[in-house]
């Protein structure tokens, strides 16, 4: 007889890492399953994250897991006509993200669940999820199996929990690819790529379609990346547009990808596009979605981590309370609004991309804009609201 658990979590990345955590924290016996082999494990990603979010999820120190903090970002179309601009909060102080390396990151947050007394096993790829009257059970591709009351698929965009128990049956997808570039030198002890401004983040647009390209800076190394974040079929040439999307941001700053037998990876992973409010519960409240496996990917940045961490923790506040039944409407409060405002203001700034950066973006206010939704101050809507300001006078002030 397989052993009972309250919860069996299917994926260590920070949606489940933190479901984990904080269901074991509250007292549930849970158990965390995960693919990889081992921990630490990577994930293609630009491992940005709002500071903000600290106000959602408790318990987050970035002193654990965060590389460098940034405020400024770096805008560029096609790599040139560069702008360097703050974030800022409401009442002008720098706005942060925190800059962090999956590995550190997913392993802190999958650390912190064992030391709530979550049971972490790895190795474990989940295959099948029968749910029933009496709970679910989990199996293995190897044969191994686990019961459990409630199931969480954590398991990122291509998860298998949600088609097993009917949940996001048709997924929508962007699609990004990311290489780690490591450094050495560089300012303020070495924290600092020396060919790139200390403290920003690289953005740049206009090279892929319905996309942007980036440069985030880490301790050591540089995460650079593109992503078509709107949901069009990709074209055959897809993998080709977005590496040469990286080839010209990294040129346009005099840099490029490493080549040769030690060359880093250039990774290729899907983004879940938000496709609209959708359960993310069965009925009977055995199975819960959250982060990719959930689709909840902010449509416009493709920002996933955040809501990952923060669907979670609301999936593991519902189990505690025994409130499965609300999870479902909680997740659409939080972001179902602001997804579709940042979907139409995807679908905007993409119908106009060059005069969307001259106007918007290149706009030191439209920074200062993003630097307000980084502290959680404002929403995508009022920027949406801004947006259209804008195109009516787009002479006038900020
Ligand atoms: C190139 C790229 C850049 C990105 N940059 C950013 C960024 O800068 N900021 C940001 O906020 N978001 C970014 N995102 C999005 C972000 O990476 C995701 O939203 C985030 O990782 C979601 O976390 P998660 O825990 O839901 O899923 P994941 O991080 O994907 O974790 C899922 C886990 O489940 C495991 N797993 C998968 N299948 C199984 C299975 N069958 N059984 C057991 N375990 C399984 C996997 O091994 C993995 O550990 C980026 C995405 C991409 C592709």
């Amino acid at each position: 007889m397989a052993e009972l658990y309250d919860v069996i979590v299917a994926g260590s990345g920070p949606g489940g890492a933190t479901a984990a955590w904080k269901a074991a924290e509250g007292g549930l016996r849970v158990l965390l399953l995960e693919r990889a082999p081992s921990l630490p494990r990577y994930k293609p990603c630009g491992g940005g994250i709002p500071a903000s979010v600290t106000r959602e999820v408790a318990g987050l120190d970035p002193g654990d897991f965060a590389d460098l903090t940034i405020t400024h970002l770096r805008h560029s179309w096609k790599g040139r006509d560069p702008v360097l601009a703050a974030m800022e909060t409401a009442d002008g102080k720098p706005a942060e993200v925190w800059m962090v390396q999956r590995p550190r990151f997913d392993l802190h947050l999958a650390d912190r669940a064992e030391a709530a007394g979550a049971s972490l096993v790895t190795g474990v790829k989940v295959s099948s999820v029968e749910a029933g009257a009496d709970g679910v059970l989990v199996r293995a591709a190897d044969g191994r199996e686990w019961r459990a009351r409630h199931v969480v698929g954590a398991d990122g965009a291509k998860g298998v929990v949600g088609p097993q128990v009917g949940l996001r049956l048709s997924k929508r997808y962007g699609i990004a690819r990311e290489v780690e570039i490591p450094f050495t030198g560089g300012a303020d002890g070495g924290r600092w790529h020396p060919a790139l401004e200390p403290g920003a983040a690289y953005l740049d647009y206009g090279t892929v379609p319905n996309g942007y390209a980036w440069i985030f800076p880490k301790r050591n190394c540089l995460s650079v990346g593109a992503g078509m974040l709107l949901p069009r079929k990709p074209a055959p040439d897809t993998g080709e547009r977005l590496k040469s999307a990286i080839d010209s941001l990294l040129g346009s700053v005099g840099l490029s990808l490493p080549v040769g037998a030690d060359a880093p990876r250039l990774w290729a992973h899907p983004i879940p596009y938000w496709t609209g409010a959708e359960p993310l519960a069965t009925e009977d409240g055995r199975a819960l979605l959250v982060g990719d496996a959930a689709g909840v990917v902010q449509p416009l940045f493709g920002e996933g981590i955040q809501y990952a961490l923060r669907t979670g923790n609301l999936a593991a506040r519902c189990l505690v309370a025994g409130e499965v039944g609300q999870y479902t409407q909680r997740a659409r409060d939080l972001f179902a609004h602001e997804f579709d405002a940042a979907a139409r203001v995807g679908r905007v700034f993409h119908k106009a991309p060059y005069l969307s950066y001259r106007l918007g973006v290149k706009n030191p206010a439209g920074t200062r804009l993003v630097g307000r939704l980084m502290a959680g101050e404002t929403s995508l809507a009022r920027v949406e609201q801004r947006i259209y300001e804008r195109l009516r006078n787009p002479f006038g002030h900020a």
